[in-house]
């Protein structure tokens, strides 16, 4: 399966940077047809990073949504909304949005809503260091997964993103990725889980991809393993050439 490249460039850059970040980086990639990338800029950019993208095979994609069409809810972007500005990816359940109270009924019902809208959703799930400590990462995974994805049909057309939390780069730079390996069990025993929630051929063609310090330096051995198949890609997304090259070594 081609390999997703996502950037999710959470509140950073306004709608001229990004117009900038895109000129350089569509140079850079030229066709970009080794993987398939998307750009998840934050709402306030979405319209021009649309216009840049008319002729591209790059997608956009937002970073977060509610679940109603419309209504009173102060500060909310709806799905429709997001149709609207050519959005094709939305991403739901990141930690950053967890730790501001986001919990697994509340980004079901977003799943449920994207589906239904036509958006592709990146659903983040992963477990703290702490959890990753007291042996708790498959259950937390399992636990997320279940409840997340509950009365969801048709898991082919969500992303699953393993966001292990502590290695979320925050911003920084030297933060260590997971290792390769540590990753791939944690795609592997999420293919598996996907596996008996779902059947075998839906679970192969699920995309489940690793987000967490992916940079230059790592990605090409991380998007080497089996069940990676791809990256959600936060602080090294910032800069063209970085992403760029993150892009290139997705084979
Ligand atoms: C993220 O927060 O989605 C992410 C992957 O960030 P980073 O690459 O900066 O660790």
């Amino acid at each position: 399966m081609k390999k997703l490249i996502a950037a999710n460039w959470k509140m950073n850059k306004t709608a001229d940077e990004a117009v900038s970040f895109m000129k350089e980086f569509q140079n850079l990639v030229r066709d970009g047809k080794n993987a398939d990338i998307a750009i998840c800029p934050p709402f306030t950019a979405l319209s021009a990073v649309s216009a840049e993208l008319k002729k591209s095979n790059i997608k956009l994609g937002a970073q977060n949504m509610h679940f109603e069409n419309a209504g009173a809810f102060t500060g909310e972007i709806s799905p429709l909304m997001l149709k609207e500005m050519g959005c094709h990816y939305v991403i739901l359940g990141h930690s950053d949005r967890r730790e501001m109270g986001e919990n697994d009924s509340l980004i079901n019902k977003k799943v449920i809503s994207a589906l239904k809208h036509g958006l592709t959703p990146i659903l983040c799930i992963g477990e703290t260091h702490e959890q990753r400590v007291k042996d708790e990462t498959q259950d937390v995974l399992e636990n997320q997964l279940i409840k997340c994805l509950q009365n969801v049909g048709e898991i082919k057309k969500v992303v699953i993103a393993y966001e292990p939390i502590w290695a979320i780069s925050k911003g920084n730079p030297n933060q260590k990725a997971a290792t390769k390996d540590d990753a791939e069990d944690a795609h592997l025993f999420i293919r598996k889980l996907l596996e008996g929630m779902y059947d075998e051929k839906s679970a192969k063609e699920t995309r489940i991809i690793y987000g967490g310090s992916m940079k230059p330096e790592n990605a090409k051995e991380l998007l080497s393993m089996r069940n990676i198949d791809g990256g959600l890609v936060g602080n090294a997304s910032l800069d063209a050439k970085s992403f760029a090259e993150i892009v290139k070594s997705a084979k």
